[in-house]
């Protein structure tokens, strides 16, 4: 094997496919300087351990490669080496158990980041890994050197070889701020915009009546879906503005492209997943007396609350004489969504580096020497532990191609 000891290697990142790649590179005995612009590495990643840490997922390999979508093929010879079930192996290499919920979603055994974290930060420093925190990238000077903004002044930092793991454009306050896209298409690399992914969306407006009293409201045990396709049950969260929620996220990828095609998209509505129409039109059918419809809604299907006031809010006062309308409503609200909210509040970003733009090392055709990895590259997922295993995976894959060039070249 070549001798690539004396090599000096930088990552930009310390996101999980940041600290991945720096692991990999480290074991295979190489000097690895890792930079991050924040005062700590992982903001995100323990971000993503707040409300329990959905870290991959137990599904069967083909169902898990259709997660990605039109980047199914792209994802899978990264998975192919690293998947979801050598993840797990590498949590508990790490001192953390897992285990697999309902859904079917893997979790460490405590639910947080943050343990994963330490113990991982603890075996790279003791690899060898130098982090450079509060160090800000911004580019490269004519010499080739990296440019890197830190609290005494600007470095100027020469590397043999650089691994960008930038994240992409969501939650800007934890360091993945989307400030790279002009920086590498200024060196001719052509970026598909980042877009909201896993985001909620805004519809025309709420009534003021309905806002007021019902934003913050979860929809719980409904099922929505696009067009035709077959519905998702879960639940979504009414918001001032719109909608969001884990049903809503799941539909976001179809979602932001039909209202970037028609400027905006219908999601159809499911009230009662498990009544059938004709079930409904015939518990509408009974008699009400002198009750409100409101009542006979709650009384004879359980609709009331939030289900009750959207209910109102998207039908017209006439489809409420009739039950057959009424129950075909129940089953299919249209609900007119117009624009995703802004990236900044989404869980994750669509676009960034193309897979065009990169070879089988995911090293950038226009830039030798640079490889790419993580949430920065141009795919998106669904929550359910998709995201962080592509991240790692990613990590790994971009390690391990870096490696590969580097031997050829020396
Ligand atoms: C609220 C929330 C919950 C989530 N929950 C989950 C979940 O349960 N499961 C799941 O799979 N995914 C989840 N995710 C998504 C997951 O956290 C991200 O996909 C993942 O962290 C991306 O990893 P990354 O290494 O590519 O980038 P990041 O984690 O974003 O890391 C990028 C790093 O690069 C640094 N950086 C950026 N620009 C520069 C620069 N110019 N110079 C120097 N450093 C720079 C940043 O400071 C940052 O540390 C969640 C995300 C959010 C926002």
């Amino acid at each position: 094997m070549t001798d690539t000891s004396a090599l000096q290697i930088a990552i930009i990142g310390g996101g999980p496919a940041g600290l991945m790649a720096a692991e990999v590179l480290s074991q295979a005995g190489l000097s690895v300087d890792l930079y991050d612009a924040m005062p700590s590495v992982g903001r995100k990643f323990l971000l993503a351990g707040v409300g329990g840490m959905n870290i991959t997922h137990s599904e069967a390999a083909e169902a898990f490669l259709s997660r990605y979508g039109e980047r199914r093929d792209a994802i899978a010879p990264l998975l192919a080496d690293f998947d979801a079930g050598a993840l797990r192996e590498w949590i508990h290499g790490l001192g953390i158990e897992t285990f697999v919920g309902s859904s079917g979603r893997v979790f460490p055994r405590d639910m947080k980041a943050a343990p994963l974290l330490r113990a991982w930060l603890k075996r790279l420093r003791e690899a060898g890994v130098a982090l450079h925190t509060r160090h800000r990238w911004l580019g490269w000077n004519d010499n080739g050197d990296l440019r890197l903004a830190t609290p005494n002044g600007e470095r100027r930092v020469r590397a043999d070889a650089v691994l960008l793991a930038l994240g992409g454009g969501s939650w800007a306050r934890l360091g993945s701020d989307g400030a790279w896209v002009p920086l590498l298409e200024e060196r001719g690399v052509v970026i598909a915009p980042l877009q909201p992914s896993n985001c909620g969306f805004e519809v025309a407006g709420w009534s003021p009546l309905f806002r007021d009293k019902f934003a913050g409201a979860p929809l719980k045990h409904v099922a929505i879906r696009l067009d035709d396709e077959e519905p998702r049950q879960g639940e979504f969260v009414i918001t001032a503005t719109g909608v969001e929620g884990s049903l809503i996220y799941a539909l976001s990828a179809r979602t932001r492209q039909r209202i970037a095609e028609t400027g905006s998209a219908i999601l159809y509505l499911d009230l009662l997943p498990r009544h059938s129409p004709e079930k409904i039109a015939a518990a509408l059918a009974r008699p009400r007396g002198s009750r409100s419809m409101a009542k006979h809604l709650h009384s004879q299907l359980g609709i009331d609350g939030v289900k009750a006031g959207l209910l109102r809010e998207l039908t017209p006062a006439e489809t409420f004489a009739d039950n057959t309308r009424l129950a075909a409503a129940i089953k299919a609200l249209p609900l007119r969504l117009e624009h995703p909210r802004p990236l900044d509040e989404a869980i994750s970003s669509a676009g960034g580096v193309p897979f065009e733009a990169l070879d089988s090392n995911l090293m950038l055709r226009a830039l030798p020497g640079v490889f790419c990895a993580g949430e920065m590259l141009d795919w998106e997922a669904p929550t359910g532990g998709y995201l962080l295993t592509a991240c790692f995976a990613s990590g790994r894959a971009a390690g391990l191609g870096m490696l590969d060039w580097l031997r050829e070249r020396r």
